[in-house]
């Protein structure tokens, strides 16, 4: 275990020491749907919530346990809930705060998976999601009414890779009692949101953290900072009583345990009764992923900073956007909010437009052509022919999908082999 606050300590230390009865060093997997109780009052004590401890991995799981310590240090939040998806994760984080009737603000530049749960199934679900322009900090007050239980946004969305003005966004949330979650899925170690002012920060464990292509997973930490019975009305999954739970006020019942009431109603009432935890096995995998995070993230940061010079030189490519390349109020609130470098994920978009992106991603020998990106390989899509498909061409250009545009996600191979592969798959473009 570590109190250290450097990541590169946490992802190895944080949570876990050694198995008390086998004194094994690696998390073990703990491949068990229950838990034996000791007696029937310790049964029943698990139960009642008087003491924590394993009842079924539904709920609660020890493999599973260290991975949410973990991720819950690295983000400097008091405690994590993994769930068996970012989709998931993003779904429990607002479902935690809203009932019918209620409403979220969240920014317009969103991961697509996220933009329709909001936009469709919430909807169903009689939960409105309320899109601004995230450029404008104060666009979210102005979106905001007295049912407005939470704002969402992304560190570091793609396409347009411009970061999101988090400390500024949760300030003005903070005096308005509104939580702000934040997904932080592109940025892990380069953004601590939770310290810039957010409540809550989720990621999906699939990308960087997992690292390796093999897990889909996701989290949600609880950052302790929040206080959710300060506005009376605002919260009341929180702090009204809960019929689920005999009445339980979840900010009263889990005083004593600490400042994480969002997090445990969470796990007892929405993990429960939707299910979606993340198998023992996926966590184990991810673990092996988040040990290595940092020291990835440098590389996949150092890497695509050569990488997005080398595009903006090469006369086949019209523009490359990458925060290391932005100028104005984009690379202020880029240097403001990363540290350690401007992540993995760049696009660019090639002069001879939809055809040419085609050639491009055919003649690629190295990166993979794969829907991903956090991966430890170099990944590389066309958008316009796949994730945003679906979209008008109107739509397409507003999300900042053009024809011509290529999505990269630089792995950590050794750069000349990645600029390599770029050099004769552009070649290859220019002459399609
Ligand atoms: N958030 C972001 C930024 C993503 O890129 C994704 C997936 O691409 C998700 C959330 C959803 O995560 P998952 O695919 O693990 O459900």
């Amino acid at each position: 275990m570590t109190d250290s606050t450097n990541p590169e300590t946490q992802v190895l230390h944080a949570g876990w020491r050694a198995d008390p009865s086998t004194g094994s060093v690696a998390v073990p997997i703990h491949q068990t749907t229950s838990f034996q109780f000791q007696d029937t009052g310790h049964a029943e004590r698990l139960f009642a919530l008087a003491e924590l401890g394993n009842i079924y991995t539904r709920i609660m799981n020890p493999t599973v346990d260290v991975l949410e310590k973990r991720v819950a240090a690295l983000e400097g939040g008091v405690a994590g809930l993994a769930l068996g998806s970012g989709q998931a994760a993003t779904a429990f984080s607002v479902l935690n705060l809203c009932q019918a009737g209620d409403n979220i603000v969240s920014s317009t530049d969103l991961y697509g998976g996220t933009w329709n749960l909001f936009a469709n199934t919430l909807k169903q679900f009689g939960i409105e999601a309320r899109f601004v322009d995230p450029a404008d900090p104060d666009a979210f007050r102005r979106a905001s009414d007295a049912r407005t239980r939470a704002w969402y946004a992304e560190t570091l969305p793609n396409p347009k890779l411009q970061v999101f003005p988090i400390a500024e966004v949760a300030a003005i949330g903070r005096a308005m009692d509104i939580p702000l979650i934040m997904d932080n899925t592109a940025a892990p170690v380069l953004c601590k949101p939770l310290a810039l002012g957010a409540a809550v920060v989720m990621h999906s464990t699939t990308k960087f953290i997992g690292g390796h292509g093999t897990s889909i997973g996701g989290i949600i930490v609880d950052g302790g900072n929040f206080d959710w019975e300060a506005h009376g009305d605002r919260f009341p999954t929180l702090n009204k009583p809960d019929p689920s739970y005999h009445g339980a006020v979840w900010t009263q019942a889990v005083k004593p345990l600490g400042p994480i009431a969002y997090i445990i109603r969470a796990r007892t009432c929405l993990l429960r009764d939707l299910g979606a935890p993340l198998a023992p096995f996926n966590a184990f995998l991810t673990l092996q992923g988040l040990e290595t995070l940092p020291l990835r993230i440098e590389r996949h940061c150092a890497n695509a900073n050569r990488v997005a010079a080398f595009l903006a030189e090469h006369p086949a490519v019209a523009t490359v956007i990458h925060p290391s390349l932005q100028n104005g109020e984009a690379k202020r609130r880029a240097d403001a909010t990363l540290r350690g470098g401007y992540g993995a994920l760049l696009g660019f978009e090639l002069k001879a437009g939809a055809p040419a992106g085609r050639a491009f991603i055919e003649a690629l020998k190295l990166l993979y052509h794969v829907a991903n990106i956090g991966d430890a390989r170099s990944l590389a899509i066309h958008p316009a022919t796949t994730t945003h498909s679906q979209l008008t061409a109107e739509e397409q250009a507003a999300s900042g999908v053009t024809p011509g545009y290529v999505r990269l996600s630089v792995g950590i191979e050794h750069i000349d082999d990645i600029l390599a592969d770029l050099t004769q798959a552009l070649d290859a473009a220019t002459k399609a």
